[in-house]
């Protein structure tokens, strides 16, 4: 649809954004996201901004240009005037995380009607416990609008290891060192939250020690970190 077409005013930030769009291609391509709802942000090095798709944008007409440079209060500086309705949650995180650089928002299937129950994913798989470090945490129910999603995102995250976070009723968060980092963590939390789901339909789950989780995270967050 025209209405879509984005209109840029400066097309700064243009290699960064070019990077940003194609990564919501892995949304598409791992089945995390339908129509227009998801999304991928990245700070900008060095700058109080962060790169974030622009609202109501289609996957596949996402350009560059359908990327919106924003202030850490989530004010639109360049490109499409409304950037995704999800900005406000970006910007808190980047503004309360100084660590976080990139973070990520499906609604993806398994792991968000999990999400529905307020059910954490528990951590009975290695690959789990790799890339998380225990269960996958649950947040507060939280409407959109104010700084409430931003909040219950950092309080669930600060007191876990898990770089995702199933927001009560809502969906799928997840924060990294990079964009690129918390679209991969948001295609792990949408294959576990499958497994364990099929798993569940056979029996019971076997949980994993707490010392087994803390080694195997430890190994592979030391060894095989990027
Ligand atoms: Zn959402």
């Amino acid at each position: 649809m025209t209405a879509t077409q984005p209109r840029t005013e400066r097309g700064t930030h243009r290699a960064q954004r070019e990077h940003v769009a194609a990564l919501h291609a892995e949304l598409t391509r791992n089945g995390l996201v339908t129509w227009t709802s998801g999304n991928v942000s990245e700070r900008v090095p060095g700058e109080d901004l962060f790169v974030i798709k622009g609202s109501g944008v289609l996957y596949d007409e996402l350009t560059w240009e359908g990327i919106t440079v924003c202030d850490l209060d989530g004010n639109a500086v360049d490109g499409v005037k409304r950037p995704s309705s999800d900005t406000d949650a970006h910007a808190y995180v980047y503004r309360h995380m100084p660590e976080v650089d990139g973070q990520v928002h499906t609604h993806s299937p398994y792991a968000t009607a999990w999400a529905a129950r307020a059910e954490p994913i528990p951590c009975v798989l290695t690959a789990m416990a790799d890339e998380f470090g225990g269960p996958i945490p649950i947040g507060p129910f939280a409407l959109i609008g104010d700084d409430s999603i931003g909040r219950g995102i950092v309080a669930t995250l600060r007191e876990s290891r898990s770089p995702a976070v199933l927001m009560q009723n809502h969906g799928v968060f997840t924060i990294g060192p990079s964009a690129k980092a918390a679209v991969k963590a948001a295609v792990m939390t949408e294959d576990v939250a499958r497994t364990v789901h099929l798993s569940r339909q056979l029996g019971e789950p076997l949980p994993i020690a707490q010392s087994d989780i803390d080694s195997l995270y430890a190994r592979y967050q030391n060894v095989y970190g990027q």
